[in-house]
């Protein structure tokens, strides 16, 4: 790669950061208080209201798997239960439902939407089966009727990965509010970044009481005021927790980048539609078309390379974008494919075969409202060169 090339190379996922988040955490740092406070429980509030929920119904914490587990645990989840989740997520997904000593179940996606395939998690349903943990891939929300129509039938859990899904809405509700839990990422890729970050939604604000609880080591909630100037308090630890509460140093930086989720989402939006147009005549496969009534969070645009069409590897593909000094991403290798799960639960990557397709013909392209029109062109036109020539 020429020095000009590694000068402009376009980082994968780069957030945008704006001197609002530089002052604020600039704040908390001149305050001295750097550990869970006030400006978490103003990121609590912010985001509850984005949500259309209220403050006693978020809990920061983290990161997503850490919402993901909590949330499994406080919904009574544990050892002997099932829950369904879908082949095609990050490694998280289903390593937290490990972790709260759950077995995982994992059921191929709809090829067009590549989210989970309602009519295989009816298949998968067992006397066992406790929950179904759906992922809105890349921002486009699942079929949330259907997985509800199921949830009633059976007596289900629904917990929301929404991951990809801050700004997604399903049929004018919001994703994470149609379950009993939605869980958040803020990391640095996602489309509002703390840094490490997540938050749980849930319905009951019992379940975000325990949440909260168990955030941080299972102290009793008046513990939090121990983060207060009102004197010394008394805590009392009513289970074994964990340490995952949110600092205010990662909701200073959070505050602000949900200030601007609404503009961040029209560059996307405005970014995903410019290569949907752009490659529509090439041999590859784009994103389905976003439909009228469809609000797509816009996470990812990925697009599939297959190769007897395309004439180029997958993996080949990627490195000629690395290569023009474009970062690229895969979301993801199908997890059937890691040996991990393999071993562990005898999941073959050919069980899942839409899942196993779209994980070896799939590539992510920058897609950030950091992006100037000019990287974006550039993205396209590198794209173009590749299969063209
Ligand atoms: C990023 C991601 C997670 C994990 O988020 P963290 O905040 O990094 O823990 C979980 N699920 C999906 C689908 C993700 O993309």
């Amino acid at each position: 790669m020429s020095d000009t090339i590694k000068d402009k190379f376009i980082v994968f996922g780069a957030p945008e950061i704006l001197e609002d988040e530089v002052q604020e955490v600039t704040d908390s740092m001149r305050s001295g208080w750097l550990g869970t406070g006030p400006k978490v429980a103003r990121f609590e509030e912010a985001f509850s209201k984005y949500k259309g929920y209220t403050k006693g119904q978020a809990a920061a914490v983290n990161s997503c798997t850490a919402a993901l587990q909590l949330s499994l645990i406080a919904a009574g989840i544990g050892p002997g239960d099932e829950v369904i989740t879908t082949s095609l997520t990050f490694c998280a997904t289903v390593n937290a439902i490990i972790h709260a000593g759950a077995t995982p179940v994992i059921v191929d996606v709809d090829p067009g939407s590549m989210n989970i395939d309602v009519e295989r998690v009816k298949e998968a349903i067992t006397d066992n089966t406790r929950a179904i943990l759906p992922v809105h891939f890349a921002g486009r929300a699942c079929d949330m009727n259907g997985l509800l129509e199921l949830v009633n039938a059976y007596g289900l859990t629904l917990i929301e990965d929404c991951a990809h899904a801050i700004e997604t809405e399903y049929k004018g509700k919001k994703a994470g509010t149609l379950g009993d839990f939605g869980c958040f990422s803020f990391y640095v890729t996602k489309n509002v970044v703390t840094g490490e970050g997540g938050m749980v939604l849930a319905r009951s604000k019992e379940d975000i009481d325990r949440v909260k609880v168990l955030s941080l080591h299972g102290m009793s909630k008046d513990a939090w005021n121990r983060f207060g100037d009102s004197g010394y308090k008394h805590y009392l630890v009513h289970e074994a927790g964990y340490k995952f509460n949110m600092m205010d140093i990662q909701a200073s930086i959070g505050i602000h980048q949900l200030k601007r989720v609404d503009r961040s989402w029209r560059r996307r939006q405005e970014i995903w539609n410019r290569y949907q147009q752009a490659f529509k005549d090439l041999d590859i496969t784009c994103p389905m078309d976003v439909g009228p009534d469809e609000r797509h969070g816009y996470h990812l645009y990925t697009v599939l390379i297959d190769e007897e069409k395309a004439g180029i590897q997958r993996d080949e593909f990627l490195d000629r974008m690395t290569d023009k000094g474009i970062g690229v991403g895969v979301h993801y290798l199908s997890i059937a494919e890691h040996p991990y799960y393999q071993k562990t639960f005898g999941w073959r990557p050919e069980d899942f075969p839409n899942a196993q397709r779209i994980g070896r013909q799939t590539v992510s392209l920058p897609l950030s409202p950091k992006l100037s029109d000019e990287d974006v062109e550039r993205v396209i036109s590198s794209v173009i060169e590749i299969l063209k020539g």
